[in-house]
């Protein structure tokens, strides 16, 4: 592959064939000031305020992913993403250790049951290296660790007893770093649950260590297709050969690729950079997904960036480029709520029969809907099936199975609880 890491002094007798080798690039992991001093430049207050930060936090950058920096830079994205500031040591007022609630919604160890048909299973909280933006701070860059056998057994009992759940998100830490053979008899388990129709797993491997994916890795996992992989761009920078042949493997081997950004600030706040990304992504075979709001966790009150951002993103993209290359926007609710898409408004009135909606130019236009609005849905062996299984919010509202959704404890059903009781 390239030689780009040679325009580092301190990588100038590294082999080719060392540094396109994952095991080296997981040994020679940054983890230590004295070791990035070799390959990134900054003055000695800089320093200090990093020796402050390793204090708390770990760092861990692969060479590789830190060969993609500028040398001096300090505002450089890439360079944002691996190297911690002192700002990681605020404190927000917002912040919190497990905003969203992913150890309380846990059933077994390991896994997140929050929508009713999938579940988000970490089998591990290592990974080959340590995004300054991590929402799971509070567990990766502390206690490394893989499930050990006996949870991942529990977390597949669980699994096997859930009928319901017909999707598996495979994530993290990142699921990687484990071995081919530990993924696989993992991949394999899940496989020989009938209910489980797909598996996902979510890596920034094709980003940070793009070595990892070998061959051998994709004709394994090609074994236990439908397999889909998630991956995590943040800036067209990080778009290189490297990364562009770990997404080719993957792809050839079927693996439909998806993109999960989170919206930084400095690394990737503007509608420019953005679209460059979502372009380049679809040119390397991967569907943008989602982009996150930066979520409350702890220590990256510094990325944070206003809502609005988001919208504006999305504003600059929709309709002015690819439909494919246009992600969700998403805040991750507070408290395990989950996704909330969030778009620019292109409903603008309506009435009875007219929808009056705009578009990407500012052209307002109208829609006129059919006098005869019954829909024949709802006849069909289909919905049949479907109608047996509970639904949950307004979905349940919508089919009339519910009037009203109210919080519990309602401070007026109280009071008239309290009035029948006397
Ligand atoms: C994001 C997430 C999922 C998957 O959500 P999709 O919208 O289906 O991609 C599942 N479980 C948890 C806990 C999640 O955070
Ligand atoms: S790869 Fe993912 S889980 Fe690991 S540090 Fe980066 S954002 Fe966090």
């Amino acid at each position: 592959m390239s030689n780009g890491f040679k325009h580092i002094t301190f990588y100038k007798d590294v082999s080719e064939n060392d540094w396109n080798n994952w095991h080296w690039q997981l040994a020679n992991v940054i983890r230590d000031v004295k070791t990035l001093e070799k390959v990134l430049d900054f003055n000695s207050n800089e320093k200090e305020e990093l020796n402050k930060c390793l204090e708390k936090f770990r760092m861990a950058i692969t060479p590789y992913y830190a060969s993609l920096m500028d040398k001096s830079y300090r505002r450089c994205p890439i360079r944002l993403q691996g190297v911690p500031q002192i700002k990681e040591l605020i404190k927000d007022e917002s912040d919190q250790e497990d905003p969203l609630h992913e150890d309380v919604d846990s059933p077994a160890p390991g896994l997140t049951h929050r929508y009713p048909d999938r579940v988000l299973f970490l089998i591990t909280n290592i990974c080959s290296m340590y995004c300054r933006h991590c929402t799971r701070r509070r567990l990766v860059g502390f206690n490394d660790k893989h499930l050990s056998g006996d949870a991942m057994e529990q977390a597949l009992e669980y699994i096997r007893d859930h009928k319901e759940i017909r999707d598996v998100l495979i994530s993290g830490g990142d699921p990687f770093v484990l071995t081919n053979d530990h993924l696989e008899s993992g991949l394999k388990k899940l496989r020989a649950i009938k209910h489980v129709e797909i598996i996902r797993i979510g890596s920034r491997m094709p980003v940070v260590l793009p070595q990892r994916i070998t061959p051998d890795l994709v004709k394994m996992l090609k074994k236990y297709h439908p397999i889909y992989v998630n991956t995590h761009f943040n800036h067209p920078k990080e778009i290189t050969p490297e990364s562009k042949n770990a997404c080719a493997m993957l792809a050839n081997a079927g693996i439909p690729l998806g993109n999960q950004s989170v919206l930084l600030r400095d690394v990737n706040d503007c509608p420019s950079i953005f679209k460059k990304l979502v372009q380049q992504l679809l040119s390397i075979r991967v569907k943008p997904y989602y982009i996150y709001q930066c979520d409350l966790s702890k220590g990256i009150s510094h990325f944070r960036t206003s809502i609005a951002k988001g919208i504006e993103i999305i504003e600059n993209l929709r309709g002015h480029t690819t439909g494919m290359a246009v992600p969700t926007f998403v805040v991750d609710a507070l408290g395990g709520g989950g996704k909330i898409p969030i778009s620019p408004n292109y409903m603008l009135s309506r009435s009875d029969r007219k929808l009056i909606l705009r578009n990407y130019e500012g052209v307002i236009t109208t829609y006129t809907e059919p006098e005869d609005i019954f829909s024949n849905c709802g006849r069909c062996k289909i919905c049949d099936d479907e109608r047996y299984k509970p639904l949950d919010g307004i979905a349940k509202l919508l089919r009339g199975e519910k009037l009203v959704l109210e919080p519990k404890n309602l401070k007026r059903t109280r009071r008239s609880n309290e009035t029948k009781q006397t």
